[in-house]
């Protein structure tokens, strides 16, 4: 068997540590009776390692979270080291630092700044704040925006769209970007993590998945800005895929093909989503199961649903790991989209 592919980019979980309790989350080790074997958190010295065997394989792009990634110690030494040698490697690119800007800092983003970090904030929901996160309000992380902004720091407003706030998305939307996100990254609530225990309050129907992207097209074209929407959706679940010109949609699941995450202990998974661990970043071989590896990396984890689907090319059928979650293969289909998949086969993209 030839060599498992290693995608240009990365997501570093620095903690499993938080100090939000989203109802939503979907890291796996918050999962109810979860058999993630957490490990040891990688401490300095053992990241720089990690990184440098990453670059080594040919990673360009680094994204760093957790948990909540500004709770470890040694975030700015590391956020400094991928800095420092994405340049003298040749291969420098903008790291994207994920948080929830509780414990954000002046210091941190000045730090950010200096290296050449663009900040990736949450918040789900303004009115349903507490009710998703277990903390007060989110006029915090709303200041944090402005401040980012006055700085010249770049910005993503991250929401995870559930059924507890899709009625507020509007001035969700609006109100990170008045108080200066720069872009937006929109989330279905995905079933998975500590969100498995509250899937019938969070899960969108298939009308309210679409009528989130309409949203979020309406509000960056008033705004003039451009926004990802950051869970998969399939073709054939969405009304008009055509017509999100402001709003990039995914078709295609990018686990192990376009990025894979290290955990705190230094696991590899293949997405955040995924509770399954196919390796170790200071192992050799890295990568140890290969068979389910390969069936992400490869794009050969479509459900036999869409067999024959003239869209099958350029569409995944929603989230892969969610499937494995739900209805224990890959192979299956994400029946979290809220359709039958293979009772539409509209080519219409
Ligand atoms: S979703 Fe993120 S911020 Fe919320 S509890 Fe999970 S790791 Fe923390
Ligand atoms: S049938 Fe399958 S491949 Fe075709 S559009 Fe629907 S989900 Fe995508
Ligand atoms: S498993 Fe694939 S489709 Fe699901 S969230 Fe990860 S990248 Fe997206």
């Amino acid at each position: 068997m030839s060599s498992p592919r290693i995608p240009v980019s990365v997501v570093l979980e620095l903690t499993y540590r938080c100090n939000h309790r989203c109802v939503f989350c979907s890291c796996p080790w918050e999962a109810p009776n979860s058999r993630y074997p957490k490990g040891r958190e990688l401490e300095l010295k053992e990241w720089i390692s990690a990184i440098d065997r990453l670059y080594d394989s040919g990673v360009q792009s680094f994204s760093i979270s957790g948990g909540e990634a500004t709770l470890k110690d040694c975030m700015p030494d590391i956020v400094k080291y991928i800095h420092d040698e994405g340049i003298r490697r040749g291969c420098a690119n903008p790291i994207v630092l994920i948080s929830n800007g509780l414990a954000m800092k002046e210091e941190y983003l000045h730090l950010f700044k200096e290296n050449d970090v663009h900040l990736s904030m949450s918040l789900p929901g303004y009115e349903t704040f507490r009710e998703h996160t277990g903390v007060d309000n989110a006029d915090g992380v709303l200041r944090w925006f402005s401040r980012a902004k006055e700085i010249g720091l770049s910005t993503t407003l991250n929401v995870t769209v559930t059924r507890m706030n899709y009625h507020e998305l509007f001035e969700t939307l609006s109100m990170g970007l008045i108080n200066g996100a720069t872009s937006i990254l929109l989330n279905r609530f995905l079933p998975g993590g500590r969100g498995l225990s509250h899937m019938k309050e969070l899960t969108l129907s298939n009308e309210q998945i679409n009528g989130m992207m309409d949203t979020a097209e309406e509000v960056l074209t008033e705004a003039n800005r451009y926004g990802n929407l950051g869970t998969e959706v399939a073709i054939c679940s969405i009304r008009s895929p055509e017509r999100y010109k402001r709003l990039h949609v995914g078709f295609e699941c990018a686990a192990a093909r376009g990025f894979f995450v290290v955990d705190p202990a230094g696991k590899i998974r293949t997405c955040n989503h995924s509770p399954r661990v196919v390796g170790h970043v200071l192992e050799e071989p890295m990568i140890s199961d290969v068979v389910y590896w390969n069936l992400f990396s490869r794009g050969q984890c479509k459900p036999s649903a869409c067999n024959g689907c003239i869209s099958a090319d350029k569409c995944d059928c929603g989230c892969r790991e969610v499937a494995h979650i739900l209805s224990g293969s890959p192979l299956d289909p994400d029946c979290s989209l809220g359709i039958e998949i293979g009772s539409a086969r509209k080519p219409m993209i």
